[in-house]
């Protein structure tokens, strides 16, 4: 899609008027659920989308999931967001534009995250919708972060932690990279930034993520981005599709561990 399309695509679109939802609706106008958000550092996989496959725009994507079900949802916006996926709130949806071109199965996906009546059912159809490769989120932090000098005891601390992990779960093959605390970071627990040239990279982790979640779970969001540098290392694509997972679970973290900090 050339970038024309993806400003068309991206206007919200009404549909004509519907019948109001049957007493049975699962959700009362107004109600939501908590949105679907990307992963752990914004990262989404690789975008591969087969030739030849149809692009909807907004209306012809409403059109397809109310005919897939979803009764109630009468306004559909495409989105650019970098973190929310889908999210929706009374008769509004919001459907992140990679999903124009998702098949029947992940649009029924989307059907059942809006109508699901039961957490275990909405969160069987987050589990699917995840499954679906979106491009890449850009960029949008400065790709080199720095540690301001209060946080140096922290970023001295992490760096250590990095040596230790990188010996103890990669058998000390990855690099030694520059390690940062980042005050900036305010959605994402952890940033990898690519090598550039003989420039080692760079793995960023939030401040507020280690003040709020602890170490432990910094020591995940570390292993996440080790993961990243282990592919980037490799001369893998830096992503987060099955070769990550593979690690990932190799690793014993969660492939996609996410959480709004
Ligand atoms: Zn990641």
């Amino acid at each position: 899609m050339d970038a024309a399309a993806l400003q068309r695509a991206a206007a919200s679109v009404g549909a004509a008027p519907q019948p109001a939802p049957s007493p049975r609706a699962p959700h009362a106008a107004g109600e939501g659920a908590p949105p679907i958000q990307r992963d752990r550092d914004g990262r989404a996989e690789t975008v591969a989308v087969p030739r030849g496959t149809p692009v909807r725009d907004a209306a012809t994507l409403l059109a397809t999931l109310r005919a897939l079900g979803l009764a109630h949802i009468t306004t559909l916006t495409l989105t650019r967001n970098r973190t929310v996926l889908v999210s929706w709130r009374g008769a509004r949806l919001r459907v992140h534009q990679g999903f124009a071109a998702a098949p029947d199965h992940v649009l029924r996906a989307i059907v059942r995250f809006v109508t699901a009546r039961r957490r275990s059912e909405r969160a069987a159809a987050v589990a699917e919708l995840r499954t679906f490769p979106l491009p890449e989120a850009p960029a949008r932090a400065p790709r080199r972060l720095r540690t301001l000098p209060e946080d140096q005891p922290l970023a001295e601390r992490l760096t250590q932690l990095h040596r230790t992990l990188n010996a103890d779960r990669f058998g000390g093959t990855l690099s030694d990279v520059e390690v940062v605390v980042s005050r900036r970071m305010k959605t994402r627990l952890g940033h990898y930034a690519l090598r550039r040239g003989d420039a080692p990279g760079q793995i960023a982790l939030s401040r507020r993520h280690l003040k709020r979640h602890g170490w432990a779970q910094a020591a995940e969001t570390m292993l996440h981005e080790m993961v990243h540098q282990w592919q980037d290392e490799t001369g893998q694509p830096v992503d987060h599709g099955r070769a990550f997972r593979r690690k990932a679970r190799e690793l014993g973290i969660t492939p996609a561990a996410r959480r709004a900090v």
